[in-house]
């Protein structure tokens, strides 16, 4: 029987599939649930505004969940060596265990983290939380990381099936008496402006909403997903990104429960598209792990030379949703209110910030860390690097999309612009994506006064692409 096991919490918020907590119960004794806010370690990524609201909910329904079965939820905040070490002394614990985490600096904390509490005689055991491959277990045939997503899924999918995942703990042992703790309230995480409510109309943050959401998508919408998944205006995705990246859901309990779901008459193949997205999430984390400088430096180099623009007043039009493209300012609202944005949309808004308005990916990047509730390292740079054509397996920089085009393929009734954009309501759908070409008539009739009701284009597409298609001669090839 061990003295007690301190168990640190951190992008594994959840009980079941918890692979750190599983092995705190099976050493036996008591087990000391603790998360600590230490964000100033985290350097210029700690998390961001939306994250932090999504954080302290997460941690509400961690700390309830934990009471369900006998136990508590610590609450500390601080460096967090200093942290763990006060817990040990505290309540006499002989281990400390948590589930691997992959920014570099992360990284950097937790080793340090482990060879001291090492060396001062505690037992540190850490474990794969939240990937369902860890990022050097596939690699090329010489032993390389990849740089391509396609031989990199190959690859994955050829290894053996990611393992079941473990079942929820019904009991957890008590220490004799519990440490200090903060309240949630304490860690500050929400604003002093309530931006936040309707992203929690929206979202149910914590275990129980991850259970609800991966419930409602399982069985016939996970074989519709690989036709509606490229749509804003259906509910054609899963929308567990959030879940994913703060962890109340693991990657494996998705994949399996997406398998175990299979509706009558289908197979593995009708749902690959999907299993397939959960590995671009894998990839990014790959190339997070095998290139830590990519938050900051694009992976091919030559584009550290390009010619951004620096357009302070377009970048802002951007953020607020004032564009004067339909469908991207639809994308920046639907961000703003919710704090999380369609794939398609993501990757056209980002198109056009890079492309189109020649600003550099590094402000986007920005802005979606700050506003986004799955706001996350590896796949918020593998997106933004993609966008900006100087990633892994980036758009070829003559790709830019035509956001006039993109909104009439991808919200091709309008539901989601009208929804997002309401001053454009009544504007007949061949307007919709591209207002500053109606009639005049038309948009009186619609109730719409470009520049006043709505802004014009910020710029020409035609325009925009050919100045972009100039820029990025300086790195062609
Ligand atoms: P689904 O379509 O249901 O996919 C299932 C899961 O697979 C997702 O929850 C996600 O974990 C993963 N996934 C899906 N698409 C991608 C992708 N293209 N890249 C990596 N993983 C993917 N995703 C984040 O989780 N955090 C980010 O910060 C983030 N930033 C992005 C920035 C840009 C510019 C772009 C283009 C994409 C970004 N993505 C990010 C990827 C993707 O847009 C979201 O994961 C997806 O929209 C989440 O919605 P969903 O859960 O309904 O996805």
């Amino acid at each position: 029987m061990s003295d007690g096991t301190i168990v640190w919490l951190r992008r594994d918020l959840r009980l079941s599939d918890q692979p750190a907590l599983r092995f705190a119960i099976e050493r036996g004794g008591p087990v000391i649930p603790v998360y600590i806010e230490s964000f100033k370690e985290e350097g210029r990524w700690a998390p961001g505004g939306a994250h932090r609201w999504w954080l302290h909910e997460s941690l509400g329904s961690l700390a309830s969940d934990l009471e369900g079965v006998g136990s508590r939820l610590v609450i500390r905040r601080g460096e967090a060596l200093a942290q763990l070490r006060a817990l040990v002394k505290e309540t006499g614990a002989d281990a400390v265990v948590w589930c691997r985490r992959y920014e570099p600096l992360v990284i950097e904390r937790d080793k340090a983290v482990k060879s001291s509490l090492c060396e001062e005689g505690v037992t540190v055991e850490t474990f794969n939380g939240s990937l369902l491959f860890e990022p050097w277990t596939v690699m090329n045939q010489q032993e390389k990381p990849y740089q391509v997503y396609s031989p990199f899924s190959r690859n994955a999918l050829d290894q053996d099936e990611p393992e079941r995942p473990l079942s929820r703990p019904r009991k957890l042992e008590s220490p004799e008496s519990w440490p200090e703790s903060l309240g949630i309230d304490d860690l500050g995480l929400l604003p002093e402006v309530k931006w936040y409510q309707r992203m929690a109309e929206v979202w149910e943050p914590g275990e129980k909403g991850a259970r609800k959401r991966l419930k409602a998508f399982v069985g016939e919408r996970s074989v519709d997903y690989k036709s509606e998944r490229d749509r804003p205006d259906l509910e054609g995705t899963s929308r567990l990104s959030p879940y994913l990246h703060h962890g109340e859901l693991s990657p494996r309990q998705a994949w399996h429960a997406v398998l175990d779901g299979l509706p009558e008459g289908s197979s593995r193949r009708d749902v690959m598209k999907y299993l397939k997205e959960l590995l671009w999430r894998e990839f990014g984390y790959h190339l997070l792990y095998h290139f830590p400088q990519t938050p900051e430096r694009p992976l091919r180099e030559k584009y550290a030379s390009f010619p951004w623009r620096d357009a302070p007043q377009d970048l802002r039009a951007w953020q607020k949703g004032q564009t004067g493209y339909p469908i991207v300012d639809a994308g920046m609202r639907q961000l703003w209110a919710t704090g999380w944005m369609h794939n398609r949309v993501r990757m056209i808004v980002a198109s056009v910030l890079v492309k189109q308005l020649l600003i550099t990916w590094e402000e986007g990047a920005a802005w979606f860390w700050d506003t986004l509730v799955d706001g996350d390292l590896a796949n918020n740079t593998l997106g933004w690097q993609w966008a900006g054509g100087c990633g892994a397996d980036a758009a070829p920089y003559f790709r830019v999309f035509n956001p006039v085009l993109q909104g009439e393929k991808f919200d091709p009734e309008g539901a989601y612009t009208r929804l997002w954009v309401p001053e454009l309501k009544e504007v007949p759908q061949k307007w919709l994506f591209k207002p500053w070409e109606a009639p005049k008539e038309v948009l009186e009739q619609a109730g719409v006064q470009l520049g006043q009701t709505y802004p014009e284009p910020i710029v020409d597409p035609k325009a925009g692409r050919e100045r972009a298609l100039e820029a990025f001669e300086v790195v062609k090839g």
